[in-house]
Parts: C-alpha cells; sequence; structure tokens
C-alpha cells in the first residue's frame, strides 16, 4: 500500500498563480486611498519585520539536521503574531490567519511524480488556492492584494525554476531564505504605495511641547515654562530604500517664562522649521 506523505509549506499558496499570473491585471480591488494609508503602513512594517526575520531564521537553522530544522521553523511560523505569517495578510482581523502552500505534488506518491511536469506539480493544492482567494477578497485596496499575489508568484516562479523535487527537498534554512526573497519582492510594491498615498495626502504635522522645569535650589530662577508649537507641511516624499523619506517644511514658535530673580527677553520667537522623517526601524 502506498503511503502518501502530505507535508505542509510554509510557503504561501503559489496559488492562484497560474490563473492570476496570466491574467493581466490579477488583483481587481479599488485603488488605495487615504483612509487606507495606514494599513498600507502596517503591511510595509509586517512585511520587512518579516523579511528580517525569516532572515535570521535562516541562518539559526543552517547548521541544523533537516528533521530538526523543519520542526524548528513550524515552531517560528506558529509563534508568529496574527497577519504576520507566513503570507502578507490585509491584516489582523481580515481574511485567513495564514496560507499554507501545498503544491499539488506533495499530495503525489512519489513514484508517479514523473508522470507530472514541473508546472503541474508545483501548482498550488485546491484548498490552498481557495484560501487566497479568500486573502485577496479581504484585501482593503488594490495594491496589498497586488502585495499578496506578487508574494505567491514569486514562490511558484521558484518551484518551476528549480523543479519540484529540488523544492521539495529543500532544507528547512532554504525555506527560511526563500520567504526572505518572496517579502523582498513585496517591498517596493508597499513602499511606492506609501509614496503615492502620502504625496496626495497633503501630510501635516503639528508638534506641540508642553515643559516646565522648576530648578528649587537655582539661585537665579525657580521655574522655566515653555511652549513650542511647531508645524510642518510635507513637500516631498520619496522613497528611501525599503523606506520612505518625507522631507517638510514650516515655522515652530516658543514661548515661554521664566520664574525667579532673572528677567527673559526675547520670547515669543519664530523660526523656520525643516523636518525630514525618515522611518528607520519600519515602525
Ligand atoms: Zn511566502
Amino acid at each position: 500500500m502506498k503511503r502518501i506523505v502530505i507535508r505542509m509549506r510554509h510557503r504561501a499558496a503559489a496559488a492562484a498563480i497560474i490563473g492570476l499570473a496570466l491574467a493581466p491585471s490579477p488583483v481587481r480591488a479599488d485603488a488605495c486611498k487615504c483612509r487606507h494609508l495606514e494599513a498600507v503602513g502596517v503591511a510595509l512594517h509586517n512585511t520587512i519585520y518579516l523579511r528580517e526575520a525569516y532572515r535570521r531564521k535562516s541562518n539559526d537553522l543552517r547548521p541544523l539536521d533537516a528533521s530538526s530544522a523543519r520542526t524548528e521553523l513550524d515552531r517560528f511560523v506558529q509563534s508568529l503574531p496574527e497577519g504576520m505569517a507566513p503570507a502578507p495578510s490585509p491584516g489582523p482581523g481580515l481574511g485567513p490567519r495564514r496560507i499554507p502552500y501545498m503544491p499539488v505534488g506533495d499530495s503525489i506518491a512519489p513514484d508517479q511524480l514523473s508522470n507530472f511536469t514541473d508546472d503541474q506539480l508545483c501548482q498550488a493544492s485546491p484548498a490552498s488556492m481557495q484560501i487566497l482567494g479568500q486573502a485577496l477578497q479581504a484585501a482593503p485596496c488594490d495594491a496589498l492584494g497586488q502585495s499578496i499575489v506578487t508574494h505567491e508568484q514569486y514562490h511558484w516562479a521558484f518551484c518551476r525554476r528549480i523543479g519540484y523535487r529540488a523544492y521539495h527537498a529543500m532544507h528547512a534554512s532554504e525555506d527560511a531564505q526563500e520567504e526572505v526573497e518572496a517579502y523582498a519582492a513585496d517591498i517596493p510594491i508597499l513602499r511606492d504605495e506609501l509614496v503615492r498615498l502620502l504625496r496626495i495626502a497633503n501630510l501635516r504635522v503639528v508638534v506641540t511641547v508642553r515643559s516646565n522645569s522648576a530648578f528649587p535650589t537655582n539661585p537665579l530662577y525657580s521655574t522655566i515654562h515653555l511652549n513650542n508649537d511647531g508645524e510642518v507641511k510635507a513637500n516631498n516624499v520619496v522613497p528611501a530604500g525599503d523606506l520612505v523619506k518625507i522631507e517638510a517644511d514650516g515655522t515652530q514658535a516658543t514661548t515661554g517664562s521664566i520664574e525667579g530673580s532673572c528677567e527673559y527677553e526675547g520670547m515669543p520667537i519664530t523660526i523656520p522649521a525643516n523636518a525630514v522623517l525618515r522611518r528607520t526601524d519600519g515602525a
């Protein structure tokens, strides 16, 4: 009796892949709008986080034997927060939590594999394609769906490129490295969409700082009150590597008073403010 071993893989559904890959515009959701700014930002953050997490995990797994590495990768995937594994998700609470990729080849007995082409063996199972469809349905807007499709297409293309047997035999550290590359393919889509949305968002940043410093033992003054109100308006939003750089100009006004034995002059003051906001940690 033949025993068919089905192994859950961490690759997202190479999915829809065939149908989606051939369609000129695979995702039909509406274009992202200002109200999707946060969702796109969160997706970019998650994608960068996952790329780096998988990169570290791939390195950790490399010295382990195949079985231990597989167990550890499974544990790692299970430990990822909702919306972060194993494919980009539309977000917490939106769509399926994860998309298990089971290539059709995983459900075919090893001695029957030679009856199929790599294209056939690398196709996602109907079940995983259905879950991918749910994820796309839940994607709030076009770019978020596009990033999911791009990720899946990477897995699908990779399986076809190296052939199903080599793909199936990969060490778990190679699986994790494949995820690094799949997430890396998503990042420009999400980053460029964030830039586009920020450009049309007419972004304005208001900074208000109130500070009171008391110096009870100081002979000249006892308390300093300072109010700092700044307002800058984004005038340029550009991609910067994986991230987004926002250049902004405006003014800041400082008013204050000093209590004590000193007289203070020069308040209030208004000076030009120039700010560059750069997401340095993906947060
Ligand atoms: Zn993946």
